[in-house]
C-alpha cells in the first residue's frame, strides 16, 4: 500500500526532454515506483491533463526571522510553498537574517513548510565580529576571526559563502580573496550580489568572474537582472559565456521582474543612484505602514531613509526585454530573491515561479516549458548538491508540484505582494501534501538539508 499514487498526469522527463503519461507511487517520503501502477494507495491523485513536475528549487531567497516561525506564520516559507517551491536556498547576498544556528536548530526541531539549504553571509559575519562600518575594508585580524566563524558554520553543513558587495562597499577584492583562502579545499560554492549596476555592471560582473578564477571556487552570480538589465545585459551574458567556455564553473540566477527591492536605508540608495539609473525619485515605491503604496518624492525619500531604514522599497529601474534575455541564457536559473518584512515587500516572493511558467512560457512563448522547468528544478539541484531532488525518478525524494500549464499564473502585485498564484493543484513535500488547490495544508515536513 502506497501513501500517495499520482495517476493520469504528464510526468516531466528531463532525460528525454518530454512528458510521459505514467503513474508515480510514493511511500515514506520517497518515489518508489514510476510506470503503470497497480498497487493501491491511501491517497490517489488524479492529475489528468496536468503537469507533474519535480518540486521547484529556489536557488536564491532570503530566509525569514525566527519570530514569525515561532508564531507559526512562516511569513516567507508559506508563500514559497504556495508557488510550488519545495526546497529553498537562504543566506544570499551576504546576509543571514537572524541567527543561522538558531534558524537551523528551529527547523531541525519543528520542521518547516519547505526544505531549506543555507549559505553563510559574509556581510553578516563581518558585522558579527565587529566591523560595523560598511565603507571600510576588514583587516587581517578581522578576516581571521571571520574564518573561525565560517569553520563553525561549515560544521553545520552550509552549502555556500555569499557576498553582498554592494551592501558593504568597503569590501575589497583582496579582502574577498583572503576570506576565500580559508575555505580552500572545502565543498562550498561562492555567490555574490554584485558591486554596482548600470554603467558599472560590466566591471562588477568581471569582478565576480575573477573571484571564481582566482579562488578556483564555483560561483553563483546573484540576480543578474538587477545588475545588468539597464542596457548592459548583452555584454554581461557574453562575458559570462566566455568564462564558462574557458572552463570556469559559473552559473547565474535572475528573478522574472523589471523592478528590484531592498531596504531603503541600504547603501544601494546612496548618493548617485538616481543619476546612474537615469530615473527620478518617483521610481521608488514604499511598502510599509502609512507609506505603503507611496511613490517617493525627494523629501519623502530622504525622510524614510533616515527614519525607517529597514523598510523594504521597490525600485522600477530595469527593462523587461533584458530580464527575458537573461532568463533565456543556458547558464541562468530562475530564483525568487524573495524577501518579506511582515508580509510586505516585492511580489517575487509569492509569484516568481508561476510568473515564469504563465507569463514567459505560455503567454510570451520566450522559452519552452521543459527549458523553464529545468531552470527551477534539476539545474539548481546540481549547484546546491541536492542529489535526491530536482528530477522524478525512483528513490528520489517525493517533492512534487502538480499544475495546469494552461492556467498557472502569478497573482501577487506590487500593491498586494503576497497574493496566492492560481493553477497549482498540489505541492508535495517529502511525500506529504503541503498545498491542495492553491490552499496551504499545515504541513511541517520540510527539513534542513546539510551538505552531503
Ligand atoms: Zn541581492
Amino acid at each position: 500500500m502506497y501513501d500517495i499514487k499520482i495517476i493520469n498526469g504528464k510526468i516531466v522527463d528531463f532525460d528525454n526532454n518530454t512528458f510521459n503519461k505514467v503513474d508515480i507511487g510514493i511511500k515514506d517520503g520517497k518515489i518508489v515506483e514510476i510506470g503503470n501502477i497497480t498497487e493501491d494507495a491511501i491517497n490517489t491523485i488524479d492529475a489528468k491533463g496536468k503537469i507533474v513536475s519535480p518540486g521547484f528549487i529556489d536557488i536564491h531567497m532570503h530566509e525569514e526571522l525566527i519570530d514569525s516561525m515561532e508564531n507559526d506564520n512562516y511569513d516567507i516559507a508559506n508563500k514559497m510553498c504556495l508557488m510550488g517551491v519545495t526546497t529553498a536556498h537562504g543566506g544570499n547576498c551576504g546576509i543571514n537574517i537572524g541567527d543561522t544556528k538558531e534558524f537551523i536548530g528551529f527547523i531541525n526541531k519543528n520542521g518547516a513548510p519547505i526544505n531549506y539549504v543555507m549559505s553563510i553571509g559574509y556581510n553578516t559575519l563581518r558585522e558579527k565580529i565587529g566591523v560595523l562600518d560598511n565603507y571600510r575594508e576588514a583587516n587581517d585580524l578581522e578576516i581571521e576571526k571571520v574564518c573561525k566563524l565560517i569553520k563553525e558554520y561549515e560544521d553545520l553543513g552550509v552549502v555556500g559563502l555569499s557576498f553582498g558587495i554592494e551592501y558593504s562597499p568597503g569590501i575589497t577584492f583582496e579582502e574577498m580573496l583572503k576570506v576565500c583562502n580559508c575555505i580552500k579545499g572545502s565543498k562550498l560554492f561562492l555567490s555574490a550580489h554584485f558591486r554596482s549596476d548600470c554603467e558599472k555592471a560590466i566591471e562588477s560582473v568581471k569582478e565576480m568572474i575573477d573571484l571564481s578564477r582566482k579562488t578556483n571556487l564555483p560561483m553563483q552570480i546573484s540576480h543578474l537582472g538587477s545588475c545588468s538589465a539597464t542596457g548592459m545585459m548583452n555584454e554581461s551574458i557574453d562575458l559570462i559565456q566566455k568564462s564558462i567556455d574557458d572552463g570556469l564553473d559559473i552559473t547565474v540566477d535572475c528573478y522574472p521582474y523589471d523592478a528590484f527591492s531592498t531596504y531603503i536605508g541600504s547603501a544601494i540608495f546612496d548618493e548617485g543612484c538616481f543619476e546612474r539609473w537615469e530615473k527620478d525619485y518617483d521610481s521608488i515605491l514604499l511598502t510599509e505602514g502609512k507609506y505603503k503604496g507611496v511613490r517617493c518624492d525627494k523629501e519623502t525619500f530622504y525622510y524614510v531613509r533616515e527614519n525607517y531604514p529597514d523598510m523594504l522599497a521597490v525600485a522600477f529601474v530595469m527593462n523587461e526585454e533584458e530580464v527575458i534575455e537573461c532568463i533565456k541564457a543556458p547558464f541562468v536559473f530562475v530564483g525568487s530573491d524573495g524577501l518579506f518584512n511582515k508580509s510586505q515587500g516585492h511580489p517575487r516572493g509569492a509569484g516568481t515561479f508561476p510568473r515564469l511558467l504563465g507569463r514567459f512560457v505560455r503567454e510570451k512563448e520566450e522559452l519552452t516549458l521543459i527549458e523553464a522547468l529545468k531552470k527551477i528544478t534539476i539545474l539548481p539541484s546540481k549547484r546546491l548538491g541536492l542529489e535526491n531532488k530536482g528530477s522524478l525518478k525512483v528513490n528520489m525524494d517525493a517533492d512534487i508540484v502538480i499544475f495546469d500549464e494552461n492556467n498557472i499564473i502569478d497573482k501577487a502585485t506590487f500593491e498586494n505582494p503576497t497574493l496566492t498564484p492560481v493553477g497549482i493543484d498540489y505541492v508535495i513535500v517529502n511525500g506529504k501534501i503541503a498545498v491542495k488547490d492553491n490552499t496551504l495544508i499545515n504541513s511541517r515536513e520540510g527539513k534542513y538539508i546539510s551538505r552531503s
